[in-house]
């Protein structure tokens, strides 16, 4: 921590993302208190406008933890102890959603879809068919580990039409990154976190349920306190939040959300598709088969290792992006989409992703090659503004 590189570094990972430049003017503001007119006026036009990116008409809630506490709040607050759930697990956050499940005395079926893959809903509808007590649905909209992104809209069609059995998702890092609308998927739970698409650090979830998984919340036998929804409803019904507010977050996320914030799914959009073009003439081919907009995943060539690019890119380059955990290990890389990010950084990403493979292979990726994807990449960007 005592290199002055990371004070000042391109960060590129898929969470945390580099910080709006506003945000962080606005962290380091004089702190006032949560139970003032001030306040009460910033938290309620950030929870309308949450209804918005959540594009649903029910009440959007805010928790003070990383997202992996809005996960817990939407199991906790719809199941009790014994409920058979069925999680799709297609990468590590798919993994972590369903050993929480089995924590909290959960029935839990995994269905496990190969890394880098999306599910099948028709093997979905063949499971649910085959056992028709499934309480719940787990999936990620976007599984961070791969790149994958999942059908919800498929899969929320089917859970719809079954009254017994609700949908939750993990939208951690779609939302605000690309169309993930609540409603209209038939999505019955679902969280988001700040330090994803919305440009902030983390400590903040944000969950929403539908109208039927609000007729599970009464009934819903897991232990809960911190997370009970029902309080932070009524608490927000008096415009206040049940326990203290992050009040420098949700001044933040105010700025943000008041400023363009649906703008950005384009802007997100192009880095993707900047990305998906550029970086497989570097040698590198995507990872997943149905690559969400919010990180690009690829594939390392084998005679290389993927740890050691992404630790020369960083400590080179002064660039950070995400390596493969668990059985992708070395075998790919994830650079991430969501932040602040300008098109110089996206040259620059190019150009010396492709330095570092010069560095450790220069066989493998000549200067002259670096050079002209480099330079075809900036023109893409000119041309696609
Ligand atoms: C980042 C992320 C999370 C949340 O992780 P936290 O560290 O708890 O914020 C959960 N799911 C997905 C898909 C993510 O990308």
């Amino acid at each position: 921590m005592t290199d002055k590189n990371f004070f000042d570094y391109t960060l590129l990972a898929p969470g945390p993302v580099s910080l709006h430049p506003e945000v962080r003017r606005i962290l380091s503001l004089p702190m006032i208190h949560h139970r003032t007119p001030e306040f009460d006026t910033i938290l309620h036009r950030v929870l309308c406008a949450l209804k918005k990116v959540f594009h649903t008409e029910q009440p959007v809630y805010l928790h003070s933890s990383t997202g992996t506490g809005g996960m817990e709040s939407l199991l906790i607050n719809t199941l009790s102890p014994g409920d058979q759930v069925l999680a799709i697990v297609s990468g590590k956050f798919g993994e972590r959603w369903s050993q929480m499940a089995q924590t909290f005395g959960y029935n839990v079926t995994e269905h496990h879809v190969e890394w880098g893959q999306s599910v099948n809903p028709n093997q979905i509808d063949q499971l649910m068919t085959k056992n028709p007590h499934f309480k719940a649905v787990l999936c990620q909209a976007c599984e961070t580990s791969t790149g994958a992104a999942h059908p919800i809209q498929e899969l929320g069609q089917l859970i719809k039409n079954k009254s017994n059995c609700l949908f939750l998702v993990d939208g951690i890092t779609a939302l605000g990154a690309y169309p993930l609308p609540m409603d209209d998927f038939g999505i019955d739970g679902l969280v988001g976190g700040s330090q994803k698409a919305f440009m902030l650090p983390t400590g903040l979830s944000f969950v929403s349920f539908s109208k039927k998984a609000w007729n599970f919340i009464p009934h819903a036998k897991t232990p809960r306190f911190y997370f009970d929804i029902r309080l932070e409803d009524r608490a927000n019904k008096n415009g206040e939040t049940m326990f203290s507010s992050s009040v420098s977050l949700i001044r933040a996320l105010d700025y943000i959300l008041q400023n363009g914030f649906e703008n950005q799914l384009q802007d997100i959009h192009r880095r993707a598709q900047f990305t998906r073009l550029f970086m497989p003439l570097l040698g590198m081919p995507l990872f997943a088969k149905h690559p969400s907009d919010s990180i690009t995943a690829l594939v390392v060539p084998s005679h290389l290792d993927g740890q050691k690019i992404r630790a020369h890119l960083e400590k080179k380059y002064n660039i950070t992006i995400m390596g493969g955990q668990d059985q992708a290990k070395g075998k790919i890389i994830r650079i991430g989409h969501m932040g602040y990010i300008n098109d110089a950084d996206l040259v620059r990403c190019v150009q010396k992703i492709g330095l570092t493979l010069n560095d450790i292979d220069p066989t493998f990726m000549p200067i002259e090659k670096i050079n002209s994807v480099t330079e075809e990449s900036k023109q893409w960007l000119e041309k696609n503004l």
